[in-house]
């Protein structure tokens, strides 16, 4: 194994708009990296020109040393060592789970004693060994699933790459799945790439979450780091929940803003030919009540553990915050941020 590199890569259909732009990619051996964006943002051109569906039409893709595709030359998918889970995990009905695993094997011809062998350590992997005589049918959809994942790891992959495996799945079912998914990436070892436009799987599942929009990566980092510092308006809108505020920072002061620094900013008017920052706010970063800024309620919701509550700063800028009590629309409030962070 070895780690996966993109170099500047793009693709161009010669639709006008290119589907990726100058993607760079660096995932470590044995990491698990969510590519996660808006539907038609071009994750899933990225995850095929890795598979080597695809070509890129710039730029260079190396498997460590080995280079697998630039403009000139393509490694075709059977070479790469790569195994591809779709989101429709056809498994054969008239062969029984054990043989499904093992048909990519069969298909490359290897000795009944490595086949047998590969079979049993793969459902161990996902703790299917007592169901290897089952048909497909006596499963659930979660088992079904399991066995798609066992199938890939037979011809023990370089790279696991999967394209938005939980997208039909009820909510029930993606749970289960998503703790299988982080149990299959720890046993087996295997560097994933998991495509998603869902946040909370990507923040839930992955080491490092590539943030993806129109083509282009925007960042790549740890969930914790994307969700407490997103660079620029995009990411810091796209993750997580917050209010951007626009503020008059001054450009020398930290990005990690605290109460004394943000309170001074509130009522300041934009500096004379200066500019307004984006800054987030995060609504657990939010404190109702004691002494702050004036906030007027503009709706609550029921969340069950607590209320997420819109409010209305003095300025009309929109502020978010949760709330243990119920607070009244029209109700007036303090309100005191306690960080903040500059986009
Ligand atoms: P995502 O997986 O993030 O939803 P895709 O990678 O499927 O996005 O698509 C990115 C963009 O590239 C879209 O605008 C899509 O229409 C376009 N695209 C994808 N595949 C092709 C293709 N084979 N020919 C032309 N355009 C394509
Ligand atoms: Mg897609």
């Amino acid at each position: 194994m070895a780690k996966l590199i993109l170099n500047n890569v793009s693709k161009d259909f010669g639709t006008g708009q290119p589907a990726v732009s100058r993607v760079s990619l660096d995932v470590r051996e044995g990491g698990f990296l969510a590519l996660l964006g808006p539907s038609g943002c071009g994750k899933t051109t990225v995850l095929r020109m890795i598979a080597g569906f695809e070509a890129p039409s710039d730029g260079a893709i190396f498997l460590g040393e080995r280079l697998l595709a630039d403009p000139a030359q393509s490694l075709p998918p059977e070479r790469r060592n790569m195994a591809m889970v779709f989101q429709s995990y056809a498994l054969w009905p008239h062969m029984s789970v054990a043989d499904n695993v093992g048909y990519p094997l069969k298909v490359r011809g290897v000795s009944k004693e490595v086949y047998r062998r590969r079979i049993v350590e793969a459902l161990d992997t996902v703790r299917l060994a007592d169901l290897a005589d089952r048909r497909p049918a006596d499963l659930s959809g979660g088992q079904r699933q399991r066995v798609a994942l066992a199938r890939c790891l037979v011809t023990q992959p370089d790279v696991v790459l999967l394209d938005e495996p939980l997208a039909n799945l009820d909510r029930h079912l993606r749970q289960e799945m998503e703790e299988t998914f982080r149990e299959f990436h720890i046993r087996s070892g295997a560097t994933m790439i998991y495509v998603t436009h869902d946040q909370s799987e990507a923040m839930a599942l992955a080491t490092d979450i590539a943030v993806m929009s129109r083509g282009e990566l925007l960042q790549v980092a740890p969930p914790q780091e994307i969700y407490a510092c997103p660079e620029g308006r995009l990411v810091g809108s796209l993750i997580g929940r917050g209010a951007i505020l626009s503020l008059a920072v001054p450009a020398a002061m930290l990005r990690k803003l605290d109460w004394g620094a943000i309170r001074a900013l509130l009522g300041a008017a934009a500096p004379d030919g200066g500019v307004l920052a984006d800054v987030l706010v995060r609504p657990e970063d939010v404190r109702l009540g004691g002494e702050g800024a004036a906030a007027r309620v503009r709706s609550s919701l029921y969340e069950g553990e607590r209320y997420s509550v819109t409010l209305d700063l003095a300025d009309g800028q929109i502020l978010r915050a949760f709330s243990r009590e119920r607070p009244m629309p029209g109700d007036t409030m303090s309100v005191t941020i306690t960080s903040a962070w500059r986009l």
